[in-house]
């Protein structure tokens, strides 16, 4: 992708089947792994909480702002083997976190453990999702009489969970089952409490993905299959939306259903970009949905092609719709743009997103000169990155003409589950259309859009099509971002707050 969008989080956890033996491992080795194979989904902080019964600190947390390589001191064997050490345990759990706010404060950083007395109410959480319905989950809390000292979602969810932990024990399904029903929003959660019992948690519309293997008598969860298959579990399942995967000392684990599921709402921008291209998520691997969608793309195409048409995928998310697309029309790929990965998350003082495109990609003037180029990316957000990039093509690159292909639906909403997507105001498409209406992306419009951004044409792949390539109905996916449709009532409620604002403030700027 072009543009700057992120996933919020990832999680992870470990856990000994048999874990009184009297041989323990300990399972904090694999939780660094696991976090680097979900690193895509969140590079500010990194964490881990383990359980140890032989300690008298039964629970113990590390956790920092910084890549995992840096937080799990993967750079020197000898600090790493210290560090695993010290937190040794037969069950961990781990995050990796993303964030637009606290960046740097490690106090932000997850696990969130919370100590007691008691070991039921001593636990940690490591939290993936968003909750739409956070500041009114805040304002009850804040009634009766806690104090947020972070203003996460996850530390209001810590609250939540130990008001369900006050009082007679309930057993874990009616727990979760209770806070699920005061939760609007995605909440993948792994739950881990100072007498070694773990938690996963899937929330009821399968949001974001969440799976589990075992190998070697060791149960593994992650937020996505590939943390799983490099480990060499092949067999391993998706936690089914509305479930929690339940692991104690003495039964082993289990699965049950904690609420009921109408409908799915997996977000389809997993596929399209946020998800590792080796993983499968609710049964559809990741690189097969992409390539497909270059391909139904391809479909659509109503510009010959020729002996001068190159496709050039934007580097690296778009490449396998790129392939796709080109394999489909038989018009070679090239890679036209060489991109700078060590640029991604630098920070030079003063510079502006457009100087970061300019340090992140060079044309390949060789290879792009008075040819006519269909330029592929994944996605529209704002714009301003694509605009840079067709220019760098134009100019440095001499390309003749350039048609942009997205190998998704516009971009038209926000996200309030998890995703960084920005508001109506930020978003390209919707200045070129009015929120309430039929969204027809008639030639004209089209046309208009491709002049904004200083392409030659434009075109986005169809909802239909996008659903077909993954591999689930429109119902069984959240395509809120891309029509509105928000499968939770705070998410619509919001999305309706942040359009009435937008026309508030657009009457206010033209009567000033
Ligand atoms: S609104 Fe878009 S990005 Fe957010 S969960 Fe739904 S599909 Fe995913």
């Amino acid at each position: 992708m072009s543009e700057t969008m992120h996933e919020e989080c990832g999680i992870a956890a470990v856990y000994q089947l048999d874990h009184t033996s009297a041989d323990p491992i300990n399972v904090s080795q694999y939780i660094p792994g696991l976090l680097l194979d979900l690193q895509n989904r969140g590079q500010l902080s990194a964490g881990m909480t383990s359980y140890d019964p032989k300690h008298n600190l039964l629970l113990k947390t590390h956790k920092d702002v910084g890549t995992v390589d840096r937080v799990f001191r993967l750079f020197s064997s000898q600090k790493h083997r210290n560090l695993v050490r010290k937190y040794e345990g037969t069950v961990a759990i781990g995050h990796v976190r993303y964030a637009t706010s606290g960046a740097e404060d490690r106090n932000f950083a997850q696990p969130f453990e919370r100590i007691h007395g008691r070991k039921w109410k001593w636990f940690s959480i490591g939290f993936n999702g968003n909750l739409a319905n956070f500041e009114e989950l805040k304002a009850a809390l804040v009634e009766r009489g806690y104090h947020i000292s972070y203003n996460t979602d996850t530390e209001v969810m810590m609250h939540h969970i130990n008001k369900e932990l006050s009082g007679e024990l309930r057993s874990f399904k009616e727990i979760f089952a209770s806070l699920a029903k005061s939760f609007d929003g995605a909440f993948n959660i792994v739950f881990l409490n100072a007498r070694g019992e773990l938690i996963a948690m899937r929330d009821p519309l399968g949001i974001k993905p969440l799976c589990y293997g075992i190998k070697n008598n060791l149960l593994f969860v992650a937020s996505e299959s590939v943390a799983l298959a490099r480990l060499g579990i092949t067999d391993y399942q998706d936690l089914e939306p509305g479930s929690l995967l339940v692991a104690t000392p003495h039964d082993g684990y289990r699965i049950e259903r904690y609420s009921e599921v109408k409908r799915t709402a997996h977000c389809q921008f997993e596929w399209v970009y946020f998800a590792n291209l080796a993983s499968n998520l609710d049964g559809r691997s990741v690189f097969k949905a992409r390539r497909l969608m270059g391909r139904l793309l391809a479909e659509m195409e109503d510009i010959p092609g020729g002996p001068d048409a190159r496709v050039v995928p934007v580097p690296e998310t778009a490449k396998v719709a790129g392939d796709g697309f080109g394999f489909k029309l038989g018009i070679p790929v090239i890679e036209g743009l060489v991109r700078n990965r060590y640029v991604g998350r630098t920070f030079i003082e003063g510079q502006s997103r457009q100087d970061v495109i300019l340090r992140k990609f060079t044309p390949l003037v060789e290879l792009l000169e008075n040819k006519r180029i269909f330029l592929v990316d994944d996605s529209l957000v704002r714009s301003t990155t694509l605009s840079t990039i067709i220019e760098l093509i134009r100019e440095r690159g001499r390309a003749k003409e350039i048609h942009v292909r997205i190998a998704c639906p516009s971009i038209i909403a926000p996200c309030f589950y998890g995703i960084d997507i920005p508001t109506v105001k930020e978003l390209f498409v919707p200045r070129f259309w009015k929120p309430g209406q039929p969204l027809t992306h008639s030639k004209e419009t089209l046309a208009e859009m491709a002049e904004a951004i200083g392409a030659d044409s434009l075109k986005f792949l169809t909802i239909d099509r996008l659903s077909k390539a993954i591999g689930h109905s429109k119902e069984q996916l959240c395509t809120a971002c891309i029509d509105t449709t928000y499968p939770t009532l705070i998410g619509e409620k919001r999305y309706q707050e942040q359009i009435k604002h937008t026309e508030v403030e657009a009457d206010s700027t033209q009567e000033a």
